[in-house]
């Protein structure tokens, strides 16, 4: 299967999982969305009321506020990836439980297989504590770090901006810098990419062949 297919393939088992309670409760789940060649990958939380009616991520209040962020970093939404840790909605937007983390993974992990991406954005503490366990968001928020053949970056959800007013200028901050970071990762894993067989130089001493 190519990674298109396997993106769909996810999406379809997703739709009727009964894997954890949180299936009783939703309409609609929420795979995420984007093209399975981008190079981003934005991670939230879980399907709110919006996301659960609609099926899609990040259509409610913090979605809207996740598109002014993607415009001021220069990017469509239309080029990245989009999805959440958890695919139905929790009753009332609890927060998600470990079991319930557990379950969804795999079908997070399919995703980020196929895709491959270079960037991994996490927004909140959900995301977060899956690269960085234990991690403080306000101590590592905005900072890049390798792992493996990928970079990691933690962001503030920006739900949690929204009802927290101080956070807002920080989670800007971070996605303005994005543009800039996005550049070192290309040149990062340029270098340490595998060194590509050399073009055979012109022995400059055979030149005067005339
Ligand atoms: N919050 C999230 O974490 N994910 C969504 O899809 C919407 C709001
Ligand atoms: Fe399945 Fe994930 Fe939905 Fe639970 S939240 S039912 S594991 S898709």
């Amino acid at each position: 299967m190519n990674a298109d297919e396997i993106l769909a393939q996810v999406a379809k088992e997703v739709a009727v999982c009964q894997k954890c309670v949180l299936h009783h409760s939703r309409k609609n789940a929420v795979p995420g969305e984007g093209p399975a060649n981008t190079e981003i990958m934005f991670i939230g939380e879980g399907p709110g009321f919006y996301e659960n009616e609609q099926g899609r991520p990040f259509v409610g209040a913090a979605g809207q506020f996740l598109d002014e962020l993607l415009t001021q970093a220069g990017l469509k939404r239309s080029d990245v990836w989009i999805g959440n840790v958890i695919k139905c909605r929790p009753p009332a937007n609890r927060d998600p439980l470990p079991e319930e983390l557990a379950a969804c993974d795999t079908y997070l992990e399919r995703q980020i297989t196929a895709i491959n991406p270079r960037i991994i954005i996490t927004l909140g503490r959900y995301s977060m504590a899956k690269y960085m366990p234990g991690a403080k968001i306000s101590a590592v928020h905005g900072q890049m770090r390798r792992i493996g053949n990928r970079f990691v970056i933690a962001m503030f959800h920006p739900a949690a901006a929204l009802h927290q007013i101080s956070l807002k200028p920080a989670i800007s901050a971070d996605f303005a810098k994005l543009p800039q970071m996005l550049e070192q990762t290309r040149a990062a894993l340029a270098k340490s990419a595998p060194a590509q067989p050399e073009e055979p130089k012109e022995d400059p001493k055979q030149l005067n062949l005339f």
